[in-house]
Parts: C-alpha cells; sequence; structure tokens
C-alpha cells in the first residue's frame, strides 16, 4: 500500500473542560493539567504537521479554549498554511476569547449543542446555562466573518428535537450543521443503556435529516453520523486504520485515533521521543492495523474490506476484548450478538447519567456501582438528573 501523508491532524491541546457530558467519548483516564504539553512543543508538532503534508489541524480537547496560548498555536498554523478549525463547547467564547483566535488567522469554528431546550441542555451538560452561552457564543462567530459549524448530538431524549435544530442552525447562519448520534467509546460506554435511542427513534431523525438535505439543497450542507450498533455494517472509523488521520494527544501521545491509548498490542508512540513523520510511517502502532494484512476471517475475504477497513479496533477490543477482531457491529461478526444484547438492554434501561468530571475521575468500576446506588432516589424529570449530578459534585 501507498502511504499518503495524513489529511487531517486532530490536536488535543488539553483534557480540561468545564461542561461534564455523560456522552463524552475522551478515555476514562483524563490527562491532568500539569502532564499537558508545553506551547514549545505544540509549535514544534505544528510545523512537523506542515512539512509532513498534513492541510487541517482540529484544535480540540477536552476545551481547547481553557488553554491560554491557543492564539499562538493557531497563529503558528495559520503561518504553516495550515486549515484550523476550533472545535469548542463555546461557554468561554466571547467576544473578547474570540477576538485574539481571530487576529490569529482562525477561520472555523465548530460549536457543539447538547440540546436546544435550555433545562435539557443543562442536564445532558452538566452546566447551568449551557445554551444560552452556546447561542451567544454562535452569534459573536458569524459576526467576526468566520465559518461555523453547528454539531448536535443526538441521543434518545433529543430526537424529537432534530427539526427545530436545523431551523435553529438556519437562523444563526451556519455553513454547516451535523446531526451526529452519540458513539459509544470512552466515557460514553458508562452510560450507553441511558442513551441510545429505539430504532424508531432513530428512524424518526433518519427522515427528519433526510428531509432537510432535501429541502435546503445547495444552502447548507447536513453531515449525518449514525449510532453503528443499528447498522448491517461497522463505519470505516477514522477512515481506516493510518490511512488518514493522525491524533495528539495531550501528553503528546500521537494515536490513530483518540481512543486508541486502549490499544496495547504496540507502545503508544509520544511526540517527545520520535517526530510525527517517524511515527506515521514507520511506528509499530500505526502499522498494526493499517490495510488489510492484519484481518482474519471474515474479513480477509470480505467484498467490503477496503471500504470500512474491518470497522473499529478500539469498538472492537471494548466489546470482545481482541482489538484484532471483527468490529461486532458487522452482521457477520461472531460476536453481532453482544451489540443486539446492547440495543435490548438499553430498551428497558433507565439508569441515573454517570457524568464526566475533570479531574478527581472515579474508576470505572466505581462509576457503575455508583450509578446502580443511585438508581432508587433518581428523580425521573430533566432537573432531577441534573441535581443528581450536583449532588455528586459535593461529595
Ligand atoms: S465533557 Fe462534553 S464538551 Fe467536554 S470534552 Fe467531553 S464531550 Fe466535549
Ligand atoms: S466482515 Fe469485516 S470487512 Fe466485511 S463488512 Fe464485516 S467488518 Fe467489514
Amino acid at each position: 500500500m501507498t502511504l499518503s501523508p495524513p489529511l487531517g491532524l486532530l490536536a488535543e491541546i488539553t483534557h480540561r473542560c468545564p461542561l461534564q457530558c455523560p456522552y463524552c467519548s475522551n478515555p476514562l483516564e483524563l490527562v491532568a493539567r500539569s502532564g499537558e504539553l508545553p506551547t514549545e512543543t505544540w509549535l514544534d508538532i505544528i510545523d512537523q504537521a506542515a512539512a509532513l503534508g498534513i492541510l487541517q489541524i482540529h484544535f480540540s480537547g477536552g476545551e481547547p479554549m481553557a488553554r491560554s496560548d491557543l492564539a499562538q498555536l493557531i497563529a503558528r498554523a495559520d503561518q504553516c498554511g495550515l486549515y484550523a478549525n476550533l472545535i469548542t463547547s463555546g461557554v468561554q467564547l466571547t467576544p473578547e476569547t474570540l477576538a485574539p483566535l481571530v487576529a490569529a488567522g482562525l477561520p472555523h469554528v465548530q460549536l457543539s449543542f447538547q440540546d436546544i431546550e435550555t433545562a435539557a441542555a443543562d442536564t445532558m451538560s452538566g452546566y447551568r446555562g449551557s445554551l444560552e452561552k452556546k447561542l451567544a457564543a454562535a452569534r459573536h462567530v458569524t459576526a467576526a466573518g468566520l465559518s461555523l459549524t453547528a454539531n448536535f448530538v443526538i441521543q434518545r431524549e433529543n430526537c424529537a428535537r432534530v427539526p427545530e435544530m436545523i431551523q435553529l442552525g438556519l437562523a444563526l447562519g451556519v455553513h454547516r450543521i451535523e446531526i451526529a448520534h452519540v458513539q459509544y467509546h470512552g466515557w460514553s460506554m458508562v452510560n450507553r443503556s441511558r442513551l441510545l435511542p429505539s430504532r424508531e427513534q432513530l428512524d424518526a431523525v433518519t427522515a427528519a435529516v433526510e428531509q432537510a438535505r432535501a429541502a435546503h439543497a445547495g444552502r447548507l450542507v447536513i453531515d449525518y453520523v449514525i449510532p453503528d450498533y443499528y447498522a448491517d455494517y461497522p463505519k470505516a472509523c477514522m477512515a481506516g486504520w493510518g490511512r488518514r488521520f493522525i491524533n495528539v494527544s495531550p501528553a503528546g501521545n500521537v494515536l490513530p485515533c483518540h481512543a486508541a491509548e486502549t490499544i496495547t498490542a504496540a507502545p503508544i508512540p509520544n511526540i517527545t521521543t520520535a517526530s510525527l513523520a517517524e511515527i506515521w510511517n514507520e511506528s509499530a502502532l500505526f502499522n498494526l492495523y493499517r490495510g488489510t494484512g492484519w484481518m482474519a476471517e471474515p474479513c480477509r475475504s470480505c467484498e467490503r474490506r477496503e471500504l470500512d477497513w474491518g470497522g473499529c479496533r478500539c469498538q472492537a477490543l471494548a466489546l470482545t476484548g481482541d482489538a484484532a477482531a471483527t468490529d461486532p457491529v458487522c452482521s457477520r461478526s461472531v460476536d453481532r450478538p453482544k451489540i443486539d444484547a446492547a440495543l435490548a438492554e438499553a430498551a428497558s434501561g433507565d439508569a441515573d447519567l454517570v457524568y464526566r468530571r475533570y479531574g478527581g475521575a472515579p474508576s470505572l468500576s466505581a462509576v457503575i456501582a455508583r450509578s446502580g446506588a443511585t438508581k432508587q432516589s433518581r428523580a425521573r424529570d430533566g432537573s432531577g438528573l441534573l441535581r443528581s449530578a450536583r449532588n455528586d459534585d459535593k461529595k
């Protein structure tokens, strides 16, 4: 296989985040502020990315606006000819905090929305007043002349509001809308049975997206990401392992995707001990599942193997214990019953939401145990769920 340079670099410059989304796909173990790469190292990574032929850099996290050197990093990306995208929750975005980023050459912002109703948005973000701050942030971005993508994160509680989300995006003057169902990696696995929509809900969202695409064709791009648990075949995760994207974690780990720190079959390379080009071209981790040579049956002889590249390695590991297994989402996988069992569990799932909190995160077994323990006292309305999270904060 001829190896092309990566298309995009996901720069996860911090795991710090003021929100507490229960669907967060960041790893269970977050990097502390003291473990983050310094400014000089990030500037060097940006130089290396441009030299490698990368075209886009996505500043992400956590909340990238939590870093005081963000404008410096954007300016370096602009100088290097990289197209910069800021992926933000927007709650820290004001005219004052945006101005230096615009001056640094930022062309595009991707703003995430948990919901379009105040109480529901508070509940799903674990942050009171988040929606109002995000709406204001969207207006500041468009007033500054930047391109804006609105990312609406879909789970069972907000499926019915997708048509209104699209209307809101139009009213805000966005260039692109993402209707993205939660993907079940990292922390979101803790809340899977509470967030997965039913088949009927999924079909209704799909119909709403198709209707809006037809109504606004040529004026608005709507990207749609389904929960792959309902698909017959897996998605081409990251467009194939080590084929298009490269991810640098807050601590400098260089990964084929942001969940790949769970893979233990090869050492995880770090930018402090090897260059981006060496890691992309030669590291054991990037070559582990690149192409099709690693595949066993049924993938090895499957006609779809260069369409989905065998699906998601991290999902295979999380659900089967074997990162080299066929993605269990696939209807041809012997592990597909695990997905069907998860869907059946979700159909009756009403556990408490367990919030993602930066700092002092409990272990997975602890949060599962606590989720069960608090179930009896849970208020069933959205504000009750938020109250539950706030009570946890006081512990
Ligand atoms: S808590 Fe929410 S806003 Fe923060 S990183 Fe996770 S998903 Fe993003
Ligand atoms: S068998 Fe493998 S390559 Fe074929 S569709 Fe399933 S995951 Fe994809």
